[in-house]
């Protein structure tokens, strides 16, 4: 490795003032010791309590989505959002094949089948036309409902994930549901606080999912979300997330087969806390991409990953992109080795063990990214 490489990690460690900057980190301050105070001296840390439903209409307020149901992380919101759209077991679910493990493992919880596509080089997210092209080879409609002729299985829902914060191209997806009959599921889990033609991610489909996991642009700890302006689909999504209880002063009555994911009042706590300072974290995101990218163009044969123009991203991690004369690795345990924690982007899921079989699209740019792009450290830094 080189002089350049090694200016470069120095000069993010004196950016952080630390001699190992983690990739991401969580910032809290006295609000979150506060509300989580108030929790514990109140005696209110468990599955009811007013940090719940203030979350969840905060969270509502915030992204512009009628309804917010917090449940105890994203893969189990994302697994309702597909359950509540009406994804049965056998049918197929459009996925990206470039995103993290539990957009594929929401689905196979109700017994669908993901079915990867190709990403595009822009977004980071699923490609309209690849699905598109995609769903001619591969599909026919019967009655109304997209068939995978290779499988003879119900093709249900496409669920769009919005890389490292940055929007999909949501239009032509849109199009696309209503064409072949596909309910749109976003996999909001990395944009809160990211912006599609100035609506917020996570409200273009049926229903949507948010995490807040430790890693995340805010964190309850672990937590997660399901956004929807379906009334009716909010009130059942809180229904089977509270056990299926029916409402009532002493009686244990469940009307169906229901999850306890319901979100602690004391990770609710955490919750509005930390929403209150997504436009500070947001604004802090920005302004650390334009330091990475004075920074990044002293590095030969890489470039900063931007935002595409349809778009405004939350930056929740910064993401460079590596021209193919790097070797990945190299640069992985360089970055490591010397004080920055740096990762790649994930394995495409349709390499990975449990899915390896499963049906696919052309995977052309999946395959150019896979060794191009690294996370380097995101946490926001405060403005001193
Ligand atoms: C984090 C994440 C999830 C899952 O969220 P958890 O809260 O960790 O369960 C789902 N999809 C994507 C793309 C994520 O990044």
């Amino acid at each position: 490795m080189n002089e350049q490489w090694l200016t470069f990690a120095n000069a993010i460690k004196d950016l952080y003032q630390k001699d190992f900057v983690p990739l991401h980190e969580p910032s809290f301050d006295e609000t979150e010791i506060d509300y989580v105070t108030d929790c514990v001296k109140s005696g209110w840390v468990s599955s009811v309590g007013k940090y719940v439903d203030r979350f969840e209409q905060e969270l509502a307020e915030f992204t512009g989505v009628k309804r917010a149901v917090a449940v105890v992380n994203g893969t189990a919101a994302l697994q309702i959002a597909l359950k509540i759209s009406g994804v049965q077991p056998g049918d197929e679910v459009f996925m990206p094949s470039l995103t993290f493990v539990a957009t594929a493992n929401a689905a196979t919880y109700l017994q669908a089948v993901p079915h990867f596509v190709d990403v595009s080089g822009i977004t980071l997210g699923l490609d309209p036309e690849k699905l598109e092209e995609h769903i001619h080879d591969i599909g026919k409609m019967i009655n109304g409902q997209l068939i995978n002729k290779q499988t003879n299985r119900v093709i249900r829902a496409v669920v769009p994930m919005h890389t490292f914060g940055h929007p999909v191209d949501l239009e032509p997806l849109i199009k696309m549901c209503e064409r072949y009959n596909l309910v749109l599921v976003e996999d909001a889990a990395e944009s809160l606080g990211s912006y599609y033609k100035g609506k917020h991610t996570g409200g273009f489909g049926l229903v949507g999912a948010l995490s807040f996991n430790g890693n995340k642009i805010m964190t309850t700890g672990g937590g997660g979300a399901i956004l929807t302006n379906d009334d009716r689909l909010a009130d059942y999504a809180k229904h089977i997330t509270t056990t299926a209880k029916v409402p009532h002063r002493w009686a244990y009555d469940h009307d169906e087969i229901g999850y306890n994911y319901r979100l602690p009042n004391i990770n609710a706590a955490l919750g509005c806390a930390q929403l209150q300072k997504i436009p500070a974290f947001i604004a802090q995101k920005r302004q650390l991409t334009e330091t990475y990218e004075s920074l990044v163009n002293s590095l030969d044969g890489v470039s900063l990953f931007k935002e595409p123009i349809t778009a405004r991203g939350n930056y929740w991690l910064q993401t460079l992109i590596l021209e193919p004369q790097h070797n990945r690795d190299n640069i992985l345990d360089f970055l490591n080795d010397n004080g920055v924690m740096s990762r790649p982007i994930w394995t495409p899921i349709n390499e990975l063990k449990p899915y390896n079989k499963m049906p696919k699209s052309d995977l052309t740019v999946t395959k150019e990214l896979k060794n191009s792009l690294i996370n380097i450290p995101s946490t926001p830094l405060k403005v001193k």
